[in-house]
């Protein structure tokens, strides 16, 4: 009897290994392709294992498959998001200067509980995975590795969110971001900030992010009056290439993204006021620009309101002198009626406002920030081979990229995360 059991089961299991995998049809009626900023008319993707098996309009759709039907939508590779901070979230309070925002931060990372942290990196994955993002970088400023758990609950299927690189603990010079810390005190900027003064400490630092979790490396170049030298970079950068990760570095001033550049970083982030020998240095390089190029109202709640203009500005540079640009965004306030998500996905009107073309826009949302990411081959294309990222919109954004706004169906890895249409839903 039990002998006999042993064999049903097995010969179950053979059963079910032999079952074809589902297989998913999409019907796209327009097909962007970011890359080349052309798009196809009445495409079949078809998807199988999470993974794009087949495009093209004479595609065979197979018996028993899935029909995912957006023939009347335009259809895209999903979105990245290169400079993310799920696990923080700050009450800023409608701009009250940019001290007010420090002293805000400093209360949401000293007090907030890592668990809290997780939770709200939860929220905000969620919520920028439903915007079209399905693949983030998400840049430290999350407790003790808050951004790790989230990284795995994702990856095991807990949660749903996007495909994230996270950072793990951001490695500064003394004092990490914060201003005033009072000397009794010095440690209220740890765990959030791991200080690196020394060549030793620097290379211990990058080990214990590793070790910890991290799948990048985020380093603050000049945010205290003494910075990290190029030779410090070069450090950083070395011991990060030998774990197999990149460097993305916050630069806020100009002199902060030459010596990044100069040091061999993937990415310079913010560079609100590089001068524009500065970003031809970052070409010469192949430096990414990630700009996080607030909108308006996103600058006005940070209490940085002349930086919008900084970076409509920079932009417009950036894009003359030729500078790889990833889109990244650094939403880390919170505003009624919004998510996490959408706030996010608003950041293309600065790109808008700086002439940018639609199709360079694309470009910087998906194939660009998956060369940043070291993904190119697996995301930010919708080709055989590819995971099946995919998202779609009443508009094509080629036409009107403000279509990007208003995405109304998401796949992640083949799987369906939203669908209006299917769900009754007006977009
Ligand atoms: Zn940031």
């Amino acid at each position: 009897m039990k002998m006999r059991r042993i064999v049903v089961s097995f010969v179950l299991s053979l059963a079910a290994a032999a079952l074809p995998a589902q297989v998913t049809a999409i019907r796209a009626g327009q097909l962007v392709d970011p890359s080349t900023g052309t798009t196809a008319r009445d495409q079949i993707v078809l998807v199988e294992g999470g993974k794009i098996t087949a495009v093209g309009a004479a595609v065979a759709i197979p018996p028993g498959a899935r029909i995912v039907d957006l023939s009347k939508k335009t259809v895209m590779p999903g979105f990245f998001d290169a400079h993310t901070h799920l696990c923080l979230g700050i009450r800023t309070q409608g701009g009250n200067g940019l001290p007010e925002l420090l002293r805000s931060l400093l209360a949401a990372t000293a007090i907030e509980t890592d668990a809290y942290r997780a939770i709200q990196g939860v929220a905000n994955a969620r919520d920028m995975l439903r915007a079209g993002f399905t693949t983030v970088r998400d840049v430290g400023n999350a407790g003790n590795y808050a951004d790790t758990a989230l990284r795995r609950a994702i990856e095991n299927g807990l949660v749903p969110g996007p495909t994230v690189v996270s950072a793990g603990r951001i490695i500064t010079p003394y004092g990490g971001q914060y201003h005033g810390l009072p000397p009794t005190r010095a440690d209220i900027a740890q765990p959030e900030y791991l200080y690196a003064d020394t060549p030793d400490e620097m290379r211990k630092a990058v080990r214990e992010n590793i070790a910890f979790g991290a799948t990048v490396i985020k380093i603050v170049v000049d945010d205290q009056p003494y910075l990290y030298s190029v030779d410090d970079v070069k450090t950083l950068v070395k011991e990060a290439a030998a774990g197999g990760l990149k460097v993305a570095a916050h630069c806020a001033t100009d002199a902060g993204a030459r010596i990044a550049a100069e040091g061999g970083v993937a990415s310079v982030e913010h560079a609100y006021r590089a001068t524009t020998p500065t970003l031809e240095l970052m070409k010469s390089k192949g430096t990414y620009l990630v700009g996080t190029d607030f909108t308006r109202q996103a600058a006005h709640e940070m209490g940085m309101d002349e930086y919008h203009g900084w970076v409509v500005d920079r932009l417009k540079r950036a894009y003359a002198v030729g500078v790889p640009v990833a889109f990244g965004t650094d939403v880390v306030f919170e505003m009624p009626g919004e998510t996490r998500g959408t706030l996010s996905i608003e950041f293309v009107t600065s790109f808008v406002e700086a002439g940018v073309t639609p199709k360079q826009i694309l470009q910087a949302m998906t194939v660009n920030g998956a060369r940043l990411l070291g993904m190119e081959k697996e995301r930010g294309a919708i080709a055989p081979g590819y995971f099946a990222d995919i998202v779609a919109t009443d508009v094509n954004p080629l036409e009107n990229v403000d279509a990007v706004r208003h995405v109304n169906f998401v796949m992640k890895n083949g799987n369906v995360i939203r669908d209006d249409a299917a769900s009754g839903r007006e977009p």
